[in-house]
């Protein structure tokens, strides 16, 4: 079966940064599962099932990479799937603090399992899907930080909140 890795996160939605480190992992691991959170405390612009269908339509290409979402701890989803590695992505000093301690948390939750930290490649280090929303939303380009298929989503859901908020 080989080296499984999880890439958690809420993917809202899946950016170039996110894919740029899917596609290093997955040169390193046999087998990488993007892990899609349904249970999160933050105010999603999209569903669980279009942040995972949006995944999944980016990351088609590649042969060892899955979607999957999960709900609840993310603990127990990788001791669920045999996974040896939680991959996390740091862009910058100020992500470590909090990477840190979940890396800690889950290290104690399921001693098998590691947390991987990947740096991004430099020119996404400024690309995170909060921003990517919020550009979009006011009316921004975002199409160089993103795949087509998420531009469109975007635009689509700004036009649609554009519409919905006129009196
Ligand atoms: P979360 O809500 O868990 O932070 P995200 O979907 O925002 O989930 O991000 C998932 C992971 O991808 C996190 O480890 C985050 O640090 C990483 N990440 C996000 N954007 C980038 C980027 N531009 N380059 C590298 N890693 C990134």
């Amino acid at each position: 079966m080989g080296i499984i890795a999880i890439y958690p996160g809420t993917f809202d939605p899946i950016t170039n940064g996110h894919s740029d480190i899917i596609a290093r992992a997955s040169q390193l691991f046999d087998q990488v599962i993007v892990a899609v959170a349904a249970s999160t405390a933050k105010n999603t612009a999209f569903s669980t099932d279009e942040r995972v269908e949006l995944a999944q339509q980016v990351l088609v290409q590649h042969g060892n990479v899955e979607v999957q979402r999960f709900e609840g701890l993310l603990a127990h989803f990788v001791r669920a799937c045999g996974a040896k590695a939680v991959l996390r992505g740091l862009r910058a000093v100020s992500d470590f603090e909090y990477e840190f301690q979940l890396a800690g948390m889950n290290k104690r939750l399921v001693p098998e399992a590691d947390t991987i930290f990947m740096p991004t490649t430099e020119h996404y280090s400024y690309v995170s899907s909060s921003l990517i929303r919020e550009i979009a939303s006011l009316g921004g380009d975002v199409k160089e930080f993103v795949h087509p298929i998420v531009n469109a989503a975007l635009v689509e859901r700004v036009g649609k909140r554009i519409n919905a908020s006129k009196p």
